[in-house]
């Protein structure tokens, strides 16, 4: 009796440790989700520099600049537009590239600033304060420049204390309009205006909708107007979006849809009729280019040339000025990176400065063109080494880790019902993603629609990914229960066994992800799309740990109902078999 009662007891135990570790390393996964989330909403980026050089100021291409973004302006709506069709064949069109997150107020600042997000450190739109880094705002204003705002509040919040005369506006785009022409009489040289309600459009009814095309064209006959009312011989008009749209509305991400904004310019200081290409971080330098300043000092972006009505002494003297400031800042990146600045004879492009002075233009470009690539070969080193560095500190801990992890998996391969288990953790995986997939998500921060559903997207997952475990321990359990031998012990044997195996292929994946970015992102933003996948597995695996004890207890009920019912039907079966047999003896 007592011995039935130890062995009882052991064979508790032996079932239960396996779905309370995967309840740990579920608590632990939550933990690590928060932490992750953190790194990146609260990424501090180590890039602000301080003290550095200004760069040459440059004889001005236009005596004013408005600078026109329209929230959410996706490439391909805005090239169909009519009104900015008129004006991009009276200017020039382009294509850019946003960065990621390719949210509104990161691309704010990439616009003003021609930094990316890394850099900026503006990651999300719950950034708090203002911009840490130079900005054209802020090179204008040190010119003596007079710089001016007609949009939402949050361009003040950035930019502030480097804006002369601003109307903040939520929200309403015609009366956006109105004080923008009403600050236009103080002859701002830097007017930004920003437009909110296609933005709004795509949200609720997505890219693809007549509602967001109703709303472009809204927008694009208030550009209209404005473009009317300028004197389009003394000022250059600059139109752009800081992100586009998904067709079912959405944008944060990298799709094409989202990550692709038009750029339009006219008027003073533009050649008309370029339609290439560029990255929204040359937006700034080229506004700066335009209007005389200093390059803002932390910009990676550079002016778009081809667009710009310059003699070629000028274009080569604006060229050497970009190359002084990216000497400037790389040397302090790749410090930042590696401990140390630019190799010596890349640190500042000398002989180009003195081609330049001899007035040797070819001599000067062909200069500046072997200093970039020393720039650009020495900065992707340097990333590159560091990623390297990094990866290897990591190593022993995620490898230490996935080791622990996979020793169970050597005492489960033993088991008899071992491929039950593996089917069932597979049959896991096609649940989780079929309902995933059915939804049209795809891994990217563009899937949750706005930031006020974001709680929700991440609850549903979880219970989504709580409900595959469960479905899939029944399967399980009808599979084994089934069989003759099948006990209660059995059932929760292996049940813990693919609810281990759910776990332990998620943590494979997380670690994979560890090991390429780290926990904590200290000087560069992590593919966000590997990102997100990371995110969605730790979520998964908090899911899996919190359901590990109901699905191993559920399975061994149910897998024990199947067995008893199995039971009784070959019973019966036998009994019918044998009163057969027996009536033709
Ligand atoms: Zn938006």
């Amino acid at each position: 009796m007592f011995r039935k009662i130890l062995d009882t007891t052991r064979k508790m135990i032996s079932v239960a440790w396996v779905p309370l570790v995967v309840l740990m390393a579920g608590v632990g996964a939550q933990k690590l989700m928060l932490l992750s989330w953190n790194a990146v909403v609260d990424y501090h980026s180590p890039h602000y520099y301080e003290s550095m050089p200004v760069s040459p100021r440059q004889p001005a291409i236009s005596g004013q600049v408005v600078l026109v973004v329209v929230d959410g302006l996706r490439y391909d709506t805005a090239m169909g537009l009519p009104g900015l069709t008129r004006l991009r064949e009276r200017g020039a069109g382009l294509r850019l590239a946003t960065g990621e997150p390719s949210l509104s107020l990161p691309g704010w600042a990439v616009i003003g600033t021609g930094a990316w997000q890394e850099i900026t450190g503006v990651t999300t739109n719950w950034y708090k304060g203002r911009i840490r880094v130079d900005s054209i705002f802020a090179e204008a204003r040190r010119a003596g420049l007079l710089t001016a705002v007609a949009g939402a509040p949050e361009w003040e919040a950035l930019y502030g204390p480097w804006i002369s005369q601003e109307r903040l506006v939520r929200n309403d785009d015609p009366a956006v309009l109105r004080e923008a022409l009403s600050l236009q009489a103080g002859k701002p040289d830097l007017l930004l205006i920003h437009f909110a309600s296609v933005d709004k459009a795509g949200h609720e009814f997505g890219g693809a909708s007549r509602q967001y095309y109703t709303a472009a064209r809204e927008v694009d006959n208030l550009i209209g107007r404005l473009a009317a009312s300028l004197d389009l011989r003394k000022t250059t008009l600059l139109i752009t979006s800081d992100h586009g749209h998904r067709d079912a509305g959405g944008h944060g991400g990298w799709e094409e849809s989202v990550t692709s904004v038009p750029l339009v310019a006219l008027g003073k200081g533009i050649r008309p009729g370029w339609a290439g290409g560029g990255g929204q971080v040359d937006i700034a330098p080229t506004v700066a280019a335009l209007l005389g300043t200093s390059l803002p000092r932390h910009a990676v972006g550079q002016p778009l040339y081809p667009v710009l009505d310059l003699s070629w002494a000028n274009r080569v003297s604006l060229e050497l000025a970009v190359a002084e400031q990216r000497a400037a800042f790389d040397s302090r990146y790749i410090q930042t990176l590696e401990g140390r600045g630019l190799p010596q004879n890349a640190t500042a492009p000398l002989l180009a400065r003195r081609a330049f002075q001899e007035r040797d233009l070819r001599k000067a470009e062909m200069e500046l063109k072997s200093f970039d690539e020393l720039r650009e070969t020495a900065v992707a080193n340097a990333r590159e080494n560091r990623l390297k560095e990094d990866r290897l500190r990591r190593l022993p801990l995620v490898g230490g880790a996935f080791i622990l992890a996979s020793l169970y998996l050597f005492i489960l391969y033993r088991h008899r019902y071992m491929g039950t288990a593996v089917s069932g953790a597979l049959l896991y995986f096609a649940i989780y993603y079929a309902f995933y997939l059915a939804r049209g998500y795809h891994f990217s921060l563009s899937d949750v629609n706005s930031e006020e559903l974001m709680a929700a997207f991440f609850r549903q997952r979880l219970i989504e990914a709580g409900i595959a475990a469960l479905l899939s321990g029944l399967v399980l359990a009808y599979r084994i229960g089934r069989k003759k031998d099948a006990t209660a012990y059995i059932l929760g044997k292996c049940a813990g066994g693919m609810v281990y195996i759910i776990a332990y292929l998620l943590l494979a994946q997380v670690l994979t992800f560890v090991y390429l970015y780290g926990i904590r992102f200290e000087w560069a933003l992590p593919d966000l799309r590997l990102g997100f996948k990371y995110y969605l597995d730790l979520l998964q695996m908090f899911a899996t740990g919190l359901s590990a004890p109901v699905v191993v207890l559920a399975a061994a009920v149910f897998g024990k109902a199947v067995w008893w019912a199995a039971g009784r039907r070959r019973r019966r079966r036998k009994r019918l078999a044998g009163a057969r047999s027996g009536g033709t003896a």
